[in-house]
């Protein structure tokens, strides 16, 4: 019965921030912090069931690079990524259970322009207005700096509603950034390799951002 409610409360919550910003979000578990744990426990048993977690591909891929490039990890979580790495990583999430972890919405982080190497999201582009995050991050990275992007697949499997993967890579692009590569080989999430353009273009044009559709877990 415990463990229905408590499903029953990720799959609200989850549906929350799918749906609002990140203002929306951050005001939402500053009135009630205790829902933040709700989310993290409901979220730990849903990757449980995952055969590989993509936080665990891009720690990989830290390791195969320099130790002394600095990272920020836009939607942390539980700050797996800082703990698994000898690097430097700021680490931000909407709540801090962890003095390592900075709370704000990542649409505004306290770091300085060109100021960080890589840039990691790690299924945390959940906002509505999640443009505001990557563009966050555009103006905190250094130039040629890396942008690590890992989503939810099905958000971007057009034939089921999601958004086309090439659309949403036209747009990073249009926000100064030149793709690298991407890998769908895995069944549950994507990823996406983007450095930052050395030299940005001057005149800001509307970028055309996908839609990128909420991921609702199924009742088990
Ligand atoms: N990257 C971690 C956690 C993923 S869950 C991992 O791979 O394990 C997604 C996280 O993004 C959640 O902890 C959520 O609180 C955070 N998040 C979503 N929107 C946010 C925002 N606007 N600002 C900061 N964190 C946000």
């Amino acid at each position: 019965m415990r463990a229905r409610l408590s499903g029953g409360h990720f799959r609200m919550l989850n549906e929350k921030l799918y749906t609002c910003t990140g203002k929306e979000a951050l005001d939402y578990f500053n009135e009630n912090p205790a829902l933040f744990d709700m989310y993290h426990s409901g979220y730990q048993e849903q990757m449980s069931h995952w055969p590989e977690l993509p936080v665990n591909i891009i720690v990989k891929w830290l390791k195969d690079h320099s130790p002394s490039l600095v990272i920020a990890d836009f939607g942390c979580g539980d700050a797996r990524l800082a703990k698994s790495v000898k690097n430097k990583v700021f680490s931000f999430d909407l709540v801090s259970n962890d003095p390592s972890v900075i709370a704000c919405d990542m649409s505004n982080t306290p770091l300085n322009s060109s100021s960080v190497d890589v840039a990691v999201f790690c299924l945390s582009l959940m906002g509505i207005n999640f443009p505001n995050y990557l563009q966050e991050a555009q103006r905190v990275l250094k130039p040629s700096g890396w942008l690590l992007i890992a989503e939810v697949k099905s958000r971007f499997d057009p034939n089921t509603g999601g958004a086309d993967p090439n659309k949403f890579s036209k747009a990073v692009c249009d926000l100064g950034f030149a793709p690298v590569s991407k890998d769908f080989s895995n069944k549950m999430f994507i990823m996406f390799y983007f450095k930052k353009k050395e030299k940005q273009n001057s005149k800001s044009k509307e970028i055309q951002w996908p839609e990128l559709k909420p991921c609702l877990y199924k009742r088990r």
